[in-house]
């Protein structure tokens, strides 16, 4: 199973993302979107699957410390607004940019 971390490309629209897709709870994604098998994830979520991910680092998994790092260290999305940003003409290599690489 893979879980993980993109910069979000913009802020979400009203804020609220619907829903996890593992606890199916609504949720406000941060300014590092996360992925598990592709769908997103919540914050709480992720914090679970961190205990297992500190206990079992072969899984590869992230953590959440590591969660919390990203966040500071990219405190804004990359496009300021959602509207247009997929129509500008460096999306593609910004969303190629925003997956983080552990
Ligand atoms: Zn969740």
């Amino acid at each position: 199973m893979q879980i993980e971390f993109q910069r979000a490309m913009y802020p979400i629209e009203d804020g609220i993302w619907s829903p996890c897709f593992v606890c199916y709870a609504d949720f406000e994604p941060s300014t590092i979107w996360i992925h598990i098998e592709g769908e997103q994830m919540c914050e709480r979520c992720l914090r679970w699957f961190s205990e297992r991910a500190e206990r079992e680092p072969e899984l590869g998994w992230p953590t959440y410390a590591e969660y919390e790092e990203l966040t500071r260290r990219y405190p804004t999305p990359i496009y300021e607004t959602q509207e247009g940003s997929c129509e500008r003409e460096d999306y593609s290599e910004q969303f190629m940019e925003s997956w983080i690489r552990r």
